[in-house]
């Protein structure tokens, strides 16, 4: 016999199953001798009130051994032979689309810049080492894309549940721990991720699929012969061109044939000048720009869990989510990585950008999270250089191009240019105490961080844009009044954190997911400004693979 109980324990119980099931026995008037298996179904903590209580949802066998799947499986067939998707990017876009366009029958040839998900290991400790980035291989390029060295969390406002449960469930497959099923805020850690990426990408090869590395995708191949061509570019897509960058080296270019998903995520901008420079229609679209927060794990523990002690033993590192509106504008905390580190998340020389990631243990000493500013296309149309102090978004003369697609990504370029400026051009990120910032002074010294590569002493206050830098500055206040001890000199703001999404949007038709000129092209993910995040992403994905098998149905 199953039973299920919905119930609500303090943390002691919910984390040891012997006291879990000796509670269950008791409330439910169960012999605990016959209770042979447990499955948790649903887990979240509440923590509004001091006593802190973990709600679950559990599954209990009396009498019989647990005999469900843990997870839904799905078959991947072999597709050799089978008509080919090119697919760029293999990013959690990109590789959730080559999984879904194989379990449909069709054969994904997967492109990627960057290296493997190990080989790309090394280049990531470079960048502290040398100070330097490699533009091909960074923490937003190489596979497993800006989803592999980041905190891995994979919940979504995506209202679609059937989709991201499905995407829970491949990564359950493909070997992440199945509490990503029950969890409320389930996550799987840049310790992790890696090996699930890999277990993808073998799924990918030994069904027929193809992945190849360090090859960049230059060009579209665009048939116009069915179609006229008028202002914007229109036509039919059946391939691209992509350098491969070899041993030694050496550089070849190559074809590869077929409908494309553009799956390039959010950093590729020589991907946005392309299509801007072919006049594929693109538009500029919204972010959100700031720092990134750190303060020590313990002080976040004990604001959010009420408690001096902090989290003690069987609470994992306290998350928070902080919300309000400046002049008009969404001043918020985006992507918090409790437990984590400051990470470097340039893709380009002279840029500094900061993001986070964590552990599965999300055991370090500090916890982070960015705290940006909304930004709106339109707010950059009349950026005078008093407001935007030193950041040139406009032509030469300063004056700001109203309708560009890319004025959103050029202010972006700047203010991370700025940053690298700021950081003696190095990779050593400037940055100012929480309550100094606030109160406009200088830092004199700043506190110990997680970010790897060096901290310098700035004045934010100073140089940030004040549209964003005052928003930051009342956020601030705000969120110290509601979470008392928050607004702290020990907590440490680093700039800049501008990649939270697509300053970009690769305009589709909202039915075919193809381009809205051109046929088999489907802009996919994050980059093509239709997902946010590692779930979204995947549940994007998948959707353009089933549009695109079912463009290859009708051909
Ligand atoms: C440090 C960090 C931490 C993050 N943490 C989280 C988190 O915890 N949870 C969460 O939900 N989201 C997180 N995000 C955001 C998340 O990673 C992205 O939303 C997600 O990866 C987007 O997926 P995507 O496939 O659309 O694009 P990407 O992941 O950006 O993948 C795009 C891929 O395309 C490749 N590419 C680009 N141009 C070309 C080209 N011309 N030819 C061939 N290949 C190309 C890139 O190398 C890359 O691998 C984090 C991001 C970063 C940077």
């Amino acid at each position: 016999m199953t039973n299920e109980y919905q119930i609500r324990v303090v943390p002691e119980v919910a984390a040891q199953e012997d006291r879990l099931k000796a509670y269950l026995a008791q409330e439910q008037g169960i012999d605990v001798r016959t209770i042979y298996g447990m499955r948790i179904l649903k887990r979240s903590i509440d923590a509004r009130q001091r006593q802190i209580y973990v709600n679950l949802k559990v599954r209990v066998y009396v009498n019989e051994q647990p005999h469900d799947d843990e997870y839904q499986h799905t078959d991947y067939p072999n597709v050799e032979g089978r008509p080919q998707v090119i697919v760029v990017g293999a990013g959690p876009g990109g590789l959730f689309a080559a999984l879904r366009l194989i379990e449909l029958g069709y054969r994904p040839i997967v492109l990627e810049r960057g290296k493997d998900v190990h080989e790309r290991k090394k280049d990531l400790a470079n960048i502290t080492k040398t100070q330097k980035v490699d533009p091909e291989s960074n923490y937003c390029f190489g596979e497993g894309g800006a989803g592999a060295y980041s905190d891995g969390k994979l919940y979504t406002r995506s209202k679609k549940r059937g989709n991201t449960d499905k995407i829970l469930n491949v990564f359950c497959q493909h070997g992440a721990s199945t509490a990503i099923l029950a969890d409320a805020h389930p996550h799987i850690g840049t310790d992790r991720l890696p090996k699930v990426i890999e277990a993808m990408r073998n799924t990918i090869i030994n069904s027929g699929g193809e992945v190849h590395f360090q090859t960049r995708a230059t060009r579209l191949i665009i048939d116009h012969s069915s179609l006229t061509i008028d202002h914007y570019c229109q036509g039919k897509v059946i391939g691209v061109e992509a350098m491969v960058n070899g041993q030694c080296s050496m550089v070849n270019e190559k074809e590869y044939r077929g409908p494309v998903i553009l799956a390039t995520g959010h950093s590729a901008r020589d991907v946005y000048r392309c299509l801007a420079e072919a006049k594929i229609e693109i538009e500029a679209k919204g972010i959100a720009v700031g720092v990134r927060l750190e303060h020590p794990s313990q002080l976040i523990d004990q604001i959010q869990y009420h408690n001096k002690q902090g989290r003690g033993k069987y609470l994992p590192a306290a998350e928070y989510a902080m919300v309000t509106q400046v002049d008009g504008r969404g001043v918020y905390s985006f992507c918090m990585c409790p437990g984590g580190f400051v990470i470097p998340a340039a893709t380009d020389k002279q840029q500094i950008v900061v993001n986070g990631m964590s552990p599965a243990s999300r055991g370090t000493a500090w916890s982070n999270s960015g705290m940006v500013v909304e930004i709106r296309p339109e707010d950059l149309d009349n950026v005078k250089m008093q407001e935007c102090k030193n950041v040139n978004i406009g032509n030469n003369n300063g004056d700001a191009v109203i309708d560009d697609p890319l004025k959103v990504m050029r202010f972006q370029e700047e203010l991370e240019r700025m940053c690298w400026q700021q950081g003696n051009m190095r990779q050593t990120a400037p940055a100012q105490r929480m309550a100094d910032f606030v109160n406009g002074k200088l830092s004199y010294d700043l506190p110990k961080s997680s970010y790897a590569p060096g901290l310098i002493s700035s004045p934010l206050h100073f140089w940030l844009p004040k549209m964003i830098s005052h928003r930051l500055q009342e956020g601030f206040k705000t969120f110290g009044r509601n979470a008392h001890g928050f607004l702290t000199n020990e907590a440490v703001m680093i700039a800049v954190e501008t990649r939270t999404s697509s300053p970009v949007r690769i305009v589709r038709d909202k039915d075919t997911l193809q381009h809205v000129r051109i046929q088999g092209l489907f802009p996919c993910g994050e980059g093509a400004g239709y997902a946010g995040g590692i779930v979204s992403a995947g549940v994007d994905g998948e959707r353009c693979a089933e549009m695109a098998a079912a463009y290859l149905e009708q051909r």
